[in-house]
């Protein structure tokens, strides 16, 4: 059986707008989880997660499936030596008054996330790779990457039960946005 429980890990901020991103959801036979910048699908619909309403955020997510290529496969890049968040010190917790002590609010500078997209890139083709997105992709079984998108273009990837796109970091603005898939 398909562990959806996976999905949780790929959910919006809690302070997302987007509220429909805030839990996995399902439609068209797939559960999916998504924040943004990186999307994930898997096979059969888990009747726990709400269904997608929206027809155009549904037609907005076939689109990005329209995308997908299925060449010439390789593994995750190496991921030990990913540099946590210099503000938060990998805690991922807003810092108190005395600037030591750890609050209950989110990191104003990885949003709660422990790494910034600025500190961790992985060039990957023609395109920067945020590592705190590859980190939260690599608990999934035996994943791959497919194919080598043209610049800014998503990433896709396959794993065993599902698959997924990740965007690449903006070029324009130094690297330090993960790119956004859907409004
Ligand atoms: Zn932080």
């Amino acid at each position: 059986m398909a562990d959806y429980k996976l999905l949780e890990a790929f959910v919006g901020h809690a302070d997302d707008i987007r509220f429909w991103m805030l839990t996995p959801f399902r439609f068209d036979g797939s559960t999916y989880a998504t924040r943004g910048s990186l999307i994930v699908r898997m096979d059969g619909e888990c009747a726990d997660y709400p269904e997608l309403e929206s027809e155009k955020t549904r037609k907005n997510i076939q689109k990005i499936w329209k995308g997908k290529d299925l060449s010439a496969t390789s593994s995750l890049p190496d991921l030990r030596n990913l540099k946590l968040c210099h503000y938060c010190h990998g805690s991922g917790k807003d810092l108190g008054a005395d600037g030591i002590t750890q609050t209950d609010e989110p990191c104003p500078s990885c949003g709660g996330d422990k790494m910034t997209e600025c500190d961790n890139p992985f060039l990957i083709g023609d395109n920067y790779l945020d590592g705190k997105l590859l980190v939260k992709i690599q608990p999934l079984p035996c994943v791959r990457f497919s194919g080598t998108p043209a610049r800014e273009k998503p990433q896709y990837f396959v794993f065993d039960g599902g698959d997924g796109f990740v965007m690449p970091l903006d070029y324009i603005s130094a690297r330090n946005r993960a790119m956004e898939l859907l409004a």
